[in-house]
């Protein structure tokens, strides 16, 4: 069972609940368990750590005030996510780079590794 916890009364909470089990708080939009339903945590409005407000993509009415959100999106969580994505695409770029440059090198161990599975079979 994947767990979360409840945006008001920090408890733990069934990632699936619609509501929260301690203090009753509405945790999913429309009924929907798939439907996550963001909740600003004190004076502050969502929009302010949103990403779609600061890229100016999102045209909801509730904006810049939004208390609550289905869409919201965290700007330092989805930072972190989009640098882990380039960090990935770096070391792959990296691993094929240096496969390049080694290409040589690589077949010859290949050759040798055919060779030495050979020279076993045969004795
Ligand atoms: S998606 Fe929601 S939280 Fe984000 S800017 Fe729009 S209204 Fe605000
Ligand atoms: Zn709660």
């Amino acid at each position: 069972m994947d767990t979360g916890t409840c945006s008001r009364c920090h408890q733990p909470v069934n990632s699936q609940a619609v509501t929260c089990p301690h203090c009753g708080t509405q945790l999913k939009a429309y009924g929907h368990p798939g439907i996550p339903l963001h909740r600003a945590i004190g004076k502050e409005s969502l929009c302010d750590s949103c990403t779609y407000h600061s890229d100016d993509t999102c045209n909801f009415p509730q904006r810049p005030f939004a208390k609550e959100c289905i869409l919201y999106q965290n700007i330092e969580e989805s930072k972190i996510e989009l640098q882990q994505q380039r960090d990935a695409k770096s070391l792959g770029a990296t691993v094929n780079h240096w496969m390049k440059r080694n290409q040589s090198l690589l077949l010859l161990v290949a050759l040798l590794l055919v060779c030495l599975m050979i020279a076993v079979s045969t004795t």
